[in-house]
């Protein structure tokens, strides 16, 4: 028998996962990619140090096509929901605080208004939001009302043809750099949707500092104080939780990619330093333990890698159940988790500064695996999909 040969492979996309995409597609990755080296890579860790966002760039990403580019109409690109993931994924590669941004503007805050919003409403707000013009903001969670919303107590009364809203919002992203807020409240029509522009009376958007994750991205506190806004700025299309849940499995959708791109850039800048490094006289790569770590990374890359453009080609085809979205989102995050801790040791001492980009991601991934449904809720919506049993409440 003859011995097998070697065959050099490719250690970023073992599988060639990225040839299943087509030349559009292809190229929309390549063109955000780019701009990720050239914009948020040579920043990115400075930012982070800093606590900044820079939000003037989201012209720049307006004129990219970035926000909302999964939606038609009204200034947006009408892109597929795989382009739109692959968006994500490039974005997350520079950081999860950046991806954040686009998935806030494009499913948190475009979404509702497109989905739900009225004709004008759409043509007053989506242009100029799609363009970066305007930024906007998703108030769901409270601070007493988070992997739970639907016990919010932020509430909104009509007085006369006016709504008067009183209450509080925690844990916003891009909330004091937002121009409107999507404001969800209680009313005695059930939960609707309230459009509130920056600047009007009542409504303050405090910054949240001293954060340990997420630090190149804004996040604030709503609060509301007798906010009076006439009936045109309330979302006529939904009163009920499925107005927001239905935004939390667009963004949801947007992360499941992003994760792998935050993974993909651990795992790159592990591979990358373990075979520079020399320990005991050889390469830190030539030890079996170390390869053990990075075939592990590359392994669960290239795995959610598959899951994330499946479920693009679901959400594409119209078959993508939230349930499908739950196991994207659980499992790729916790992967990119572990892939970012793993990472970390591999550069050991070096891996705690900013001069790498590991220790940022594993940072900004506890975010991630908390937002928009943690592992918990996710674990516990899968176990009620494949058992019938709920188990959210004893
Ligand atoms: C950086 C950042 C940005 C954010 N941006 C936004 C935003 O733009 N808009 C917005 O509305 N929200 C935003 N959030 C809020 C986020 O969605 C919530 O933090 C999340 O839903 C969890 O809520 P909580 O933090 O109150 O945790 P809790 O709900 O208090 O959960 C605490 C722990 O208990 C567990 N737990 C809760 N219920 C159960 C259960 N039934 N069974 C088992 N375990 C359970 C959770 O899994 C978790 O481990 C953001 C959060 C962060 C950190």
């Amino acid at each position: 028998m003859s011995e097998l040969s070697f065959t050099p492979s490719d250690p970023h996309d073992f599988l060639d996962v990225d040839g299943l995409l087509d030349n559009e597609e292809k190229l929309l990755r390549d063109t955000v990619r780019s701009f990720v080296a050239d914009r948020i890579l040579p920043d990115i860790s400075q930012w982070w140090e800093d606590g900044v966002f820079p939000k003037e760039m989201a012209k720049d990403m307006g004129a990219l096509g970035l926000f909302g580019m999964h939606l038609d109409g009204y200034g947006c690109a009408g892109v597929s929901n795989v382009m739109y993931g692959l968006a994500c994924r490039e974005l997350e590669f520079g950081d999860s605080g950046v991806r954040s941004f686009v998935s806030v503007q494009g499913s948190l805050a475009m979404f509702p208004i497109w989905k739900f919003g009225s004709e004008e409403q759409k043509q007053e707000w989506l242009p100029r939001m799609a363009a970066g013009e305007v930024i906007g903001c998703f108030g769901l969670t409270e601070a007493d009302s988070g992997s739970d919303p639907s016990s919010m107590k932020t509430h909104a009364r009509r007085d006369g043809s006016d709504w008067v809203l009183n209450g509080s919002k925690m844990w916003i992203t891009n909330g004091s750099i937002a121009d409107v807020a999507v404001v969800w409240a209680r009313t005695d029509e059930g939960i609707r949707g309230f459009i509130v522009p920056a600047g009007t009376k009542g409504f303050e958007a405090p910054q949240i500092h001293h954060k340990g994750s997420l630090r190149a991205s804004v996040t604030s506190e709503l609060v509301l104080t007798d906010v009076r806004l006439p009936d045109e700025f309330v979302l006529p299309g939904v009163a009920s939780m499925r107005g927001p849940l239905s935004c939390l499995n667009e963004a949801r959708y947007g992360i499941l990619w992003g994760a792998v791109g935050a993974a993909r850039a651990c795992y790159e800048a592990a591979l990358a330093y373990a075979g520079e490094r020399t320990q005991f006289d050889m390469p830190i790569s030539g030890f079996q333990l170390t390869q053990q770590k990075l075939v592990e990374m590359m392994v669960a890359i290239q795995r959610g890698s598959l899951v994330a453009l499946h479920l693009g080609r679901r959400k594409d085809d119209g078959s993508l159940t939230p349930e499908q979205i739950s196991f994207g989102k659980l499992d790729n995050v916790r992967q990119a988790l572990d892939i970012a801790r793993s990472a970390r040791s591999i550069l050991g001492a070096n891996g705690i500064t900013y001069e790498y980009p590991v220790f940022r991601h594993m940072a900004n991934l506890e975010s991630v695996f908390t937002y928009e449904g943690t592992n918990e809720i996710h674990t516990l919506i899968l176990g009620n999909a494949i058992t019938g049993r709920q188990a959210f409440k004893p």
